[in-house]
């Protein structure tokens, strides 16, 4: 009935060599358990959205309480200032948002807005970085494609593409070439400050710096989507741990607290040309849900307690130091990838190994542990994710790659 089974395509598992998608029946705390009455350390907590692990109390009592008033209207609600006040006091370069439904719009939006705010179409974007599936993005392979490896896809106008530039992540002298050809034309460099969906790549030394002065010498927007990192990696996500702070930002994930809720925002200049305060037109029948209000609500006044992002860095830290042994980690904050067996450090996109990846992930299966059923894909330590959930995904990993202890 449904088109591979699933209603996006990484569920599937073809690439971790399964021949059917696991079912989730129900979650709580780091655990999911599985239709076929599996339990599983859950260390992909829906891709990154529950902070605090699945069937998070608070959440669901928040959501229970705004559903007992209405699912949704379709006119203004003072939850949804209150959300936004949320986002603009923690981060950096927010000072007006707009809610929207999934990252995908959001960064579709963002896109539209640089275009319009800037009167250009051209934008730089970064192999391997993922923006959602909207046409204008699906230039280079983000992560649920370089999984199946397709390059791009079919469907895509090659008009729409040829206003996208896509660069080597951490390669300053490329994007420099890139904004000197293109630099009168260009809208919008989008990034990932961390990259997420070629692994977890941190920009190197200098990276994010260099996008920021080359896009304020050619007038372009600097945009990051902070679809994974925006109150993962800091409150104020990356643009708060790394010191760079973009024209406009794109956040999903964790800002709706598990339900379908995303948001861009950035300078109030900029924002203030959306309709129907400028004309940059963008809508949405059920943006600034109210259940998903609440959900993301619940959420992000939490996040104000610095015990959060102490705890999140605490757990992290003693999960990469685990895996330290297996190959190369890398992390930033509450996001991390194990590259199994690798040696030298992962910069920019760069082709994994899925047979191996798939063994390890069949192999922790075995061991009650799901993580990412894609090698180009992070681990998530929540705030359900305890000592015990770390230590035994630790020993776990070095039982099936065969390292004795
Ligand atoms: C997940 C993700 C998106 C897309 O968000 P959806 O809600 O899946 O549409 C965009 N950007 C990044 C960095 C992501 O990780």
């Amino acid at each position: 009935m449904i088109p591979g089974g699933v209603n996006s395509p990484v569920r599937a598992m073809r690439s971790v060599g399964l021949d059917r998608p696991l079912f989730a029946e129900r979650g709580w705390g780091a655990y999911l358990e599985t239709a076929d009455g599996r339990t599983l350390c859950d260390w992909v907590q829906s891709w990154g959205p529950l902070i605090f692990g699945h069937a998070d109390e608070e959440t669901v009592e928040a959501v229970r309480e705004a559903a007992s008033r209405g699912t949704s209207f379709g006119a203004a609600t003072e939850a949804e200032v209150e959300l936004a006040v949320e986002v603009v006091e923690a981060v950096p370069s927010v000072e007006s948002v707009r809610l929207v439904s999934s990252g995908t719009e959001a960064a579709m939006s963002a896109l539209r807005l640089a275009r319009g705010a800037t009167r250009r179409d051209r934008v730089i974007t970064f192999a391997g970085c993922y923006h959602g599936h909207a046409d204008p993005f699906l230039a280079s392979a983000g992560s649920g494609l370089a999984t199946l490896g397709i390059p791009s896809s079919p469907g895509v106008p090659t008009g729409v593409i040829a206003d996208t530039i896509v660069c080597e992540y951490n390669d300053v002298d490329g994007v420099a070439s890139a904004v000197e050809r293109y630099g009168e034309g260009l809208a919008a460099i989008f990034v990932e400050p961390v990259a997420g969906n070629m692994g977890c790549v941190p920009p190197t030394g200098g990276f994010l710096e260099a996008l920021r002065l080359l896009c304020d010498a050619s007038g372009a927007l600097l945009v990051f989507d902070e679809v994974i990192t925006g109150f993962r990696v800091a409150r104020g996500g990356a643009q708060e741990r790394l010191g760079v702070v973009p024209d406009l930002t794109v956040l999903g994930k964790i800002v709706g607290g598990g339900l379908p809720l995303a948001a861009f925002g950035g300078r109030r200049d900029v924002m203030a040309q959306l309709a129907p305060s400028g004309r940059v037109y963008q809508a949405g029948t059920l943006s600034g849900n109210p259940l998903a209000t609440a959900a993301g609500l619940s959420v992000l006044r939490r996040l104000r307690d610095p015990f959060v992002y102490e705890e999140l860095e605490r757990r992290a830290a003693r999960l990469a130091g685990g895996l330290a042994p297996f190959g190369t980690v890398q992390a930033v904050g509450a996001m991390l990838t194990l590259f199994p067996g690798r040696e030298e450090p992962v910069e920019r996109f760069a082709s994994l190994d899925a047979d191996r990846y798939g063994a390890l992930f069949r192999g922790l299966l075995g061991h009650g542990i799901y993580i990412a059923p894609s090698p180009y894909e992070c681990l998530f330590p929540s705030l359900a994710h305890g000592d015990a959930e770390i230590d035994a995904t630790v020993a776990a990993v070095g039982h099936v790659l065969g390292f004795a202890g």
